[in-house]
């Protein structure tokens, strides 16, 4: 007989894998409920059971480990300008694409798709980024560019039955001989990315179509069938559409120069690209290319928004799991005290990062008839999308230390959410760009913004805090020095409306008294001061039944 048997780990958990992310998920699925996608629930239950399963986890873990490569050349040295993607990477795309998560809030003549098309995707891609984050950037793009090619309808209307399927077809060829395609963006250059007035990248007219010569400093997705992008056309800075094939059936102009060595999304590649007289067809006005891509970048806010709370969740059901099977002196962590007090502030965070950014989409899906809707998803989006994105890295520290030293290693996944927590407060307008936009909703259109805060304020009319938060918001957002605690507000305000929309009141007072009304907390979860009641009732959400 061994003296010393391997295969009998005591005092560990076991893998939490084989899991129905959305039958375990009660805030998820009382959001989806609130926003009118009830109807959604079984078949959210088959894409839960589905993204939760041990096989998944496994290819998430595959497509990270094994990033992409760039083969700049050919054997015999033709430039190929292609990336080589680990099997893993392209079988997550395949599953979104199939699950219509790039196009499933389109109809056919790109129109938006009725409600709950928002909502009913925002549950899948919020279950998915529990699973595997860098795939979500292009499936993201995708969905997104249709808000822009929507300004050439004659564009759209052939571009619209492949974007639409739900075929992936990651053959390089011509995008009107494949069944399915994706789209990147390329803004950012090297002398700036916030500020893309300062594009050099030129677009000569060329007939009906334009040569565009410069560089990208990130595009992500490189291998994309398409790409939006912005450059100086002599009318100023203007989008357009550049196919990865010109019309005479030649690789189009685009040299990626390298791939990005990124912190994490390791499984997506990000690429530095020259163009060199590249074919590009306009979209939109001359001079209009900020305008033209606004709408698409409201809809990548909302998603960095929807995966950050998908990262929050799965931290902290990865250290609530945990917890629950690991003792220390005698008694599992979930019974400790101190450690309770911890994961139930976690869950109180994501019970508001859920509902708001549930509550966020039910505007979108709304907006197109509802001018109130409308002008709350531009006051909100860039809120929640601040304090969602910036509350995720701070979050999946705390539960990854709730794991000990085991969540500190490669070998699970949450060192891979760590790495990738950042990155949608980075991307897609960074903090104080957010900032700086709820800024500019509040000048452009102050009544309608100050009305979205009032509707807000009744929603959650009697629960503590809610309107000495009214006066604060007007107070910090008076200017750009105090605009973040502004900001930040203005997001906990949303989320307790959204939570008290709902069925369970309890969590929403919680929320308002520990965010609202609770000047005493400290800086680190865990200082929430949560009564026993509230504690529990947190704890009890986070995995229920378990
Ligand atoms: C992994 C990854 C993938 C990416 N993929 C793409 C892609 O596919 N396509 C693409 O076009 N771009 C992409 N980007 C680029 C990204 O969008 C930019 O990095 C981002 O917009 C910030 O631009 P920047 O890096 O030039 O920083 P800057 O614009 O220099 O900003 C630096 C900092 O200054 C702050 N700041 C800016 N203006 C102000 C102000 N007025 N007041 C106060 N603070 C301010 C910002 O919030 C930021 O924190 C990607 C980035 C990453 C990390």
């Amino acid at each position: 007989m061994a003296r010393f048997d391997r295969q009998e780990v005591p005092n560990q958990s076991p893998p939490f894998a084989g899991v129905d992310l959305f039958a375990i998920d009660r805030a998820l699925q009382e959001a989806v409920s609130a926003n009118g996608a009830g109807g959604e629930a079984a078949a959210l239950g088959a894409f839960g059971r589905r993204w939760g399963s041990a096989g998944m986890f496994e290819q998430a873990r595959l497509a990270n480990e094994y990033p992409p490569r760039l083969k700049t050349f050919d054997a015999q040295g033709r430039r190929s300008d292609t990336v080589e993607f680990h099997p893993a990477y392209d079988a997550f795309m395949a599953e979104s694409i199939a699950a219509g998560l790039h196009a499933s809030t389109w109809q056919a003549d790109a129109s938006r798709a009725a409600a709950p098309a928002e909502v009913a995707r925002a549950a899948r891609f919020y279950m998915v980024a529990q699973v595997e984050n860098g795939h979500m950037c292009p499936v993201t793009m995708t969905r997104a560019s249709v808000a822009a090619l929507a300004r050439e309808p004659g564009l759209v209307r052939t571009l619209m039955p492949k974007l639409i399927s739900r075929r992936y077809d990651p053959v390089l060829r011509p995008w009107r001989e494949k069944t399915g395609i994706t789209l990147g963006m390329g803004m950012t250059e090297k002398q700036g990315g916030t500020d893309v007035r300062t594009n050099t990248t030129r677009a000569e007219p060329d007939g009906d179509a334009f040569r565009i010569t410069g560089h990208k400093w990130f595009m992500s997705a490189p291998m994309s069938d398409a790409f939006l992008m912005l450059a100086q056309a002599p009318g100023g800075l203007t989008c357009f559409f550049l196919p990865r094939f010109a019309p005479d059936g030649r690789v189009n102009a685009l040299h990626f120069q390298r791939l990005k060595d990124k912190l994490g999304n390791r499984s997506n590649a990000s690429s530095e690209v020259e163009l060199d007289d590249a074919h590009a067809l306009r979209v939109g006005e001359e001079g209009a290319g900020i305008r033209t891509i606004l709408p698409m970048v409201q809809l990548t806010r909302l998603d960095c928004a929807i995966s950050s709370a998908g990262m929050m969740r799965a931290a902290v059901s990865r250290a609530m799991h945990h917890c629950l099977y690991r003792h220390v002196f005698g008694r599992p962590l979930a019974d400790q005290p101190m450690m309770r007090a911890v994961l139930a502030d976690m869950a109180l965070e994501v019970e508001g990062a859920v509902a708001s950014v549930m509550r966020l989409c039910r505007s979108f899906d709304q907006a197109a008839a509802s001018p109130a809707e409308a002008a709350r998803a531009r006051l909100l989006t860039p809120a929640i999308k601040y304090a969602v994105c910036k509350a995720a890295p701070a979050l999946v520290y705390e539960a990854m230390e709730c794991l000990g030293g085991n969540g500190y290693v490669e070998d699970g996944a949450m060192a891979r959410l760590y790495r990738e927590a950042p990155v949608n407060a980075i991307w897609e307008g960074s903090g104080n760009v957010m900032g700086l936009d709820v800024l500019r909703a509040l000048s452009r259109d102050g009544e309608a913004a100050r009305a979205v805060i009032a509707e807000l304020a009744n929603e959650a009319k009697g629960l503590p805090g809610v309107m000495d938060a009214v006066d604060f918001i007007a107070e910090t957002l008076a200017g750009e020095a105090d605009a973040r605690a502004g900001v930040e507000c203005l997001y906990r305000l949303a989320a307790t409306a959204a939570l008290a929309d709902r069925t369970t009141g309890d969590v929403a007072a919680l929320f308002a008294r520990t965010w609202l009304a609770g000047g005493h907390r400290g800086a680190t979860y865990g200082t929430a001061g949560l009564d026993e009641a509230g504690t529990s009732l947190l704890l009890g959400r986070i995995l229920p039944d378990s």
